[in-house]
């Protein structure tokens, strides 16, 4: 059976930080589908068409990644595209303690699927999805941010 994983996430913009992320699953799972959770209450900077765009160009090299959005839960989309493990990124305690609790909730709702954590090196600790925004908004330039291949 192909191991199939999911790294979601709101993406509001793709960093260099989630880049590496996805770049060392490639390597763990047969398939990874990096899919925006469309969450309609989440106000976001990027529409969902600018933040599907920026995935593509980010991950184009990538062959086994796939680029896709949902709506409704993480463990729903799990169970329509046969993934049995869910991606996620750890950057410190902060994100382990409020990834654990999104985990073991996870867990409760769909126990055949697992959460499987990667670690970022210690260059992209400070790379956050909300700063990044807070940059931009102020007519800083991101592009440093960014995946090589996205265009701003
Ligand atoms: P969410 O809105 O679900 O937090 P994000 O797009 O902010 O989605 O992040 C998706 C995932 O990527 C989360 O697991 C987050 O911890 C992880 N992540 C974000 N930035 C980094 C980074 N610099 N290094 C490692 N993981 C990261």
């Amino acid at each position: 059976m192909k191991k199939i994983a999911v790294f979601p996430g709101s993406f509001d913009p793709v960093t260099i930080g989630h880049h590496n992320i996805v770049e060392r699953a490639a390597s763990l799972f047969d398939k990874v589908i990096v899919a925006i959770g469309n969450n309609s209450d989440k106000k976001s900077l990027f529409t969902i068409e600018q933040r599907l765009l920026f995935l593509q160009q980010s991950f184009a090299t990538i062959e086994n990644v796939v680029i896709d959005s949902y709506e409704g839960l993480t463990v729903d989309y799990c169970k329509k595209t046969d993934a049995k493990y869910i991606l996620r990124g750890l950057r410190n305690s902060t994100d382990f303690e409020f990834e654990k609790n999104i985990a073991q909730m996870n867990q409760a709702l769909l126990a055949d699927v697992e959460t499987v954590f990667i670690i970022c090196p210690p260059s992209l600790t400070a790379i956050n999805s909300s700063i990044v925004r807070d940059i931009y908004k102020n007519g800083g330039n991101i592009q440093q941010f960014m995946p090589p291949g996205v265009k701003i």
